[in-house]
């Protein structure tokens, strides 16, 4: 089967599954090339449900759950978007159709250059990426409507609840490292409500990085 048949295959199992909802949503993952967003020896696999591995231990998520991440989130075209983990770029490139404009936090400076060139390859301006510590967020262009945590953390950090808008929306999976519970949080005026969704596995967010600096 070619790459834009498997696409179209993908696409339709993610909605029937109820993973894509969103007309909007479906829109995005059907012009977002995710070959354009894997090392060249896993194109073939772009299209299968899976993640798959980007260089430094780290994975692309599978398709289904940036289906899920990007529908809880419920994008506007207005939304200032923080995303914590840019890994190859491509979660923030379905969200910068969605959105206004995507902040997006990467730890490992190989991945900010491979994110950084597939976005660029991809033909994406809305994006900016940031190197540093995403556990902290990214304050300079805080408040944010919504957040996107892509890596397991151990718990919502107070820099992400500060950084939100109220009524604003924060995905992250929360938990252990090899075990986490998708979470939905919204900002209110007397806190973050949460809700807990279900079990996932995603890379561990790293701490202890002090180096902090812009590549873009
Ligand atoms: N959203 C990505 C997948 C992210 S994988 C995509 O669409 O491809 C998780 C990423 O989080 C990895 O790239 C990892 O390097 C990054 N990461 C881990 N700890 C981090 C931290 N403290 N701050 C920023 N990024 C971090």
């Amino acid at each position: 089967m070619s790459l834009s048949r498997e696409k179209e295959y993908l696409i339709s199992e993610l909605i029937r599954n109820g993973y894509l909802k969103t007309p909007k949503v479906v829109k995005a993952f059907k012009i977002v090339p995710r070959e354009k967003f894997v090392p060249e020896k896993y194109k073939k696999f772009a299209y299968s449900d899976q993640p798959l591995p980007i260089g430094y231990g780290q994975t692309i998520s599978a398709p289904h759950m940036v289906a899920i991440m990007t529908e809880l989130l419920e994008p506007k075209k207005t939304d200032k978007v923080l995303e914590i983990g840019s890994g190859s770029g491509y979660q923030a490139a379905i969200l910068s159709r969605l959105v206004k404009f995507v902040y997006t936090v990467e730890f490992e400076k190989g991945l900010c250059e491979f994110a950084e060139k597939n976005l660029k390859n991809a033909g994406y301006r809305n994006i900016k990426i940031i190197r540093g510590d995403g556990s902290k967020g990214y304050q300079k262009e805080s408040p944010y409507d919504k957040i996107i945590v892509t890596c397991a953390s151990e718990k919502i950090f107070p820099e992400w609840i500060e950084q939100l808008k109220t009524n604003g929306i924060i995905v992250a999976p929360i938990g252990s490292h090899w075990s986490q519970t998708l979470t939905v949080g919204i900002k209110t005026k007397t806190g973050l409500q949460t809700k807990e969704y279900f079990n996932c596995v995603f890379v561990p967010l790293r701490k202890n990085y002090s180096d902090a600096e812009s590549i873009s």
